[in-house]
């Protein structure tokens, strides 16, 4: 699709009025709309250098100003005081529909810092904060294992305290921005308690002796992604983020902000994808007239409509439930579940559209349909989204059941 129509097609913007979104949110869309329509128009990344292509976008979306909106605290750079969970989603929905590796390398940012800018000092804050917001630093978040993905809690990789120092053995894997990252907030088994009580987060500098990145990961979508290890790797005890054994609230508490706004990345290829589906369909001549004057193909667009407004209904809801200060965490796992699963199938219909351009390497729709499937696996795969929605709603229901039983007795 030529720029001028791309531009044309983007300016649906109808959903900034939705009551969800302050006057500042439309503001802030329109603004990256444009920034991105004239800075993203990278060629296709070569996988090769796809550590160096997401350096630069770091670099680029850092000078910009986009990374003040990934980190919580005005005195570090950050836009405001807590990350606005409307705005992230804005950006990383914005971002992907115009280059999945730019929201990727925003993402990142913001989920490698997160747990500093919950649960971190001052002086981790002043440290590390200000060179994220310039894309100075390139952030990591390391929680996952070979072993531990799913149940987090069953994490192996340890740190045993040892004087002023904790030292650190293990390993961690498919960690994004591994290999590029300059610092990573791991979480290590320290042993207060058995299982997720006994977890603690810590920040490891790239540069800290016996860190190695022992496997660069290739993926269906080209992404910095890395196996690392620790080998005795001690690091001084002010690198602690939190209390001792708090690492799985603070892993937990910095998913539940970036959660959602994976959801919003998935809004937006599906958005691309509707957009590249109205372009093709309206323009491929067959049987005399156009694909899209079939109905077959209607119903596809109107079924690509109805799961790109839902997932946008879900997501801003959770989104703005959470900048309200309320708990989110059925709402986010709905967002994340409706809108990763219907983007998949939102981009199966364009690159059915498309026919054999659709499977070519580097067309749009081709790119799209690599990029959206791992987001129904990370940061909570689908199955796991649907037993925190259930958790969640039993334990409403037994609640509001106990509530009722309270009630009649007194009644009685
Ligand atoms: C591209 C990419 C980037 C990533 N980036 C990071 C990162 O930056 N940092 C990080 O720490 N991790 C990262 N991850 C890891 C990711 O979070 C894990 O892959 C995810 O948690 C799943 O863990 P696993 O791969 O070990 O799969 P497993 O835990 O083995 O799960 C396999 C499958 O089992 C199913 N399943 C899981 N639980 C249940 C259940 N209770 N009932 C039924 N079925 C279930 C799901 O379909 C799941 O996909 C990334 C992964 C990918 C693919």
């Amino acid at each position: 699709m030529s720029q001028t129509n791309r531009t044309a097609l983007l300016q649906d913007s109808a959903y900034l009025e939705w009551p969800f979104f302050e006057t500042r949110h439309a503001q802030l869309q329109q603004a990256l709309d444009s920034w991105a329509a004239q800075h993203l128009l990278h060629p296709a990344h070569d996988p090769a250098q796809v550590g160096a292509s997401c350096r630069a976008l770091v670099s680029q979306l850092g000078q910009a100003g986009w990374l003040r909106h990934a980190v919580g605290g005005k005195q570090w750079g950050g836009l405001q005081d807590v990350i606005d969970t409307r705005a992230i989603c804005l950006i990383r929905e914005t971002l992907a529909r115009h280059e999945g590796l730019a929201d990727f390398a925003f993402a990142m940012q913001g989920l490698g810092s997160g747990a500093i800018s919950l649960f971190g000092s001052a002086e981790q804050q002043a440290r590390y904060l200000p060179r994220v917001v310039s894309g100075a630093a390139i952030a990591a978040f390391a929680l996952s294992e070979p072993e531990a993905g799913s149940d987090v809690a069953a994490m192996q990789c340890s740190a045993v305290r040892d004087g002023a120092d904790y030292v650190l053995n293990g390993e961690k894997t498919w960690i994004s921005n591994g290999g590029i990252a300059d610092f990573y907030t791991v979480f290590v088994r320290t042993g207060e308690a058995p299982g997720a009580r006994g977890i603690s987060a810590f920040i490891v500098d790239a540069d800290t002796p016996g860190f190695s990145v022992v496997e660069q990961i290739d993926v269906i979508a080209p992404h910095p992604l890395a196996r690392i290890r620790f080998e005795n790797c001690r690091i001084p005890v002010s690198q602690r983020i939190g209390e001792a054994g708090q690492g799985f609230k603070v892993a937990m508490a910095t998913l539940d902000v970036f959660r959602t706004s994976v959801a919003a990345a998935a809004l937006g290829f599906a958005r691309c994808a509707l957009q590249e589906a109205l372009q093709r369909s309206t323009t491929r001549k067959m049987f005399g007239q156009t694909l899209a004057d079939f109905q077959l193909t209607q119903a596809k667009l109107a079924q690509m409509a109805m799961a790109i407004d839902s997932s946008a209904l879900l997501i801003y809801r959770a989104a703005w439930q959470r900048d309200q200060g309320k708990k989110v965490t059925k709402e986010a796992a709905m967002a994340k579940y409706v809108a990763t699963e219907s983007a998949q199938q939102v981009i199966d219909m364009a690159v059915q559209m498309f026919g054999g351009m659709g499977v070519v390497s580097q067309v749009k729709v081709e790119s799209l349909y690599r990029e959206i499937r791992a987001l129904r696996i990370y940061e909570g795969a689908s199955e796991v989204q649907q037993l925190i929605i259930a958790r969640e709603m039993l334990k409403e229901f037994s609640a509001a059941q106990s509530a009722t039983e309270q009630q009649a007795r007194q009644e009685a």
